[in-house]
């Protein structure tokens, strides 16, 4: 049975449609065990995101609140084809985990597949992205075999949204095939909530009957333990 010890993808109300403290999250955190969570709250361009300060001083928080790790990071928002964020790289790189998303009204929904595929080529380009954000979404397919070698290329980590089974038509099936991708080319992933409440913190059923449907190896799935995460990221515990 696969287990989640960081959630490597949550929200806070710096953003109107997020609705809990990062304390909170915190707390629920410390309540159902985990070691870890990233705070990645929106890019600015969103619209309902947080300003540049956010990120700018997100790097002075304490690592270890009541007993869990935070991880100071973002969700940036992916602008354009040539994999444009809407957070400058002088904020990310102070930055412990940055996941790069495609979101409306940032990226045109159902833009051509080879339009978001040249995007996220481009976006691998950035170091200081570490994770690629809710693949699965079916406004923004693209051609996943691509995007999942070059990840493999370049050491980003894939995200096993467990949001998008709820939220994000198409998704199922698409992070299907991306998990057996990952599969096929040792690519590591996360499974992560993408909380907007603290409920939700640490809560990854879907991504869980996913993976382990396809046998997926545990290897490969990052967040099962702090260390392992921290150690591929090249950060300190
Ligand atoms: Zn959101
Ligand atoms: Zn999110």
């Amino acid at each position: 049975m696969i287990k989640i010890k960081v959630d490597t993808h949550t929200h806070t109300n710096v953003s109107a449609h997020a609705f809990s403290t990062l304390e909170e999250n915190l707390a629920a955190a410390a309540k159902i065990g985990l070691e870890g969570i990233a705070m990645t709250n929106h890019g600015p361009d969103l619209g309902d995101g947080a300003v540049w300060f956010h990120f700018k001083s997100a790097r002075h928080l304490p690592r270890w609140i009541n007993g869990v790790r935070l991880f100071p990071g973002a969700e940036v928002d992916i602008m354009d084809t040539d994999g444009r964020l809407d957070i400058e790289d002088k904020y990310l790189k102070d930055l412990e985990i940055v996941i790069a998303s495609f979101h409306t009204p940032c990226f045109k929904e159902n833009s051509p597949a080879c339009d978001v595929t040249k995007a996220w080529l481009n976006v691998m380009e950035n170091e200081n992205v570490d994770i690629l954000g809710h693949m699965g979404d079916g406004r923004y397919m693209c051609d996943y075999e691509a995007v999942v070698k070059k990840a493999k290329e370049k050491g980003k980590i894939i995200e096993i949204n467990n949001h998008s089974f709820k939220v994000r038509a198409g998704s199922r099936e698409n992070c299907r095939t991306i998990a057996q991708l990952c599969k096929k080319y040792s690519v590591p992933v996360v499974l992560s909530t993408d909380a907007h409440f603290s409920a939700e913190v640490g809560v990854v059923p879907n991504s869980i009957a996913l993976l382990e449907d396809i046998n997926f190896p545990e290897e490969l799935i990052l967040n099962t333990s702090l260390k392992k995460l921290c150690d591929y990221l090249n950060i300190e515990v």
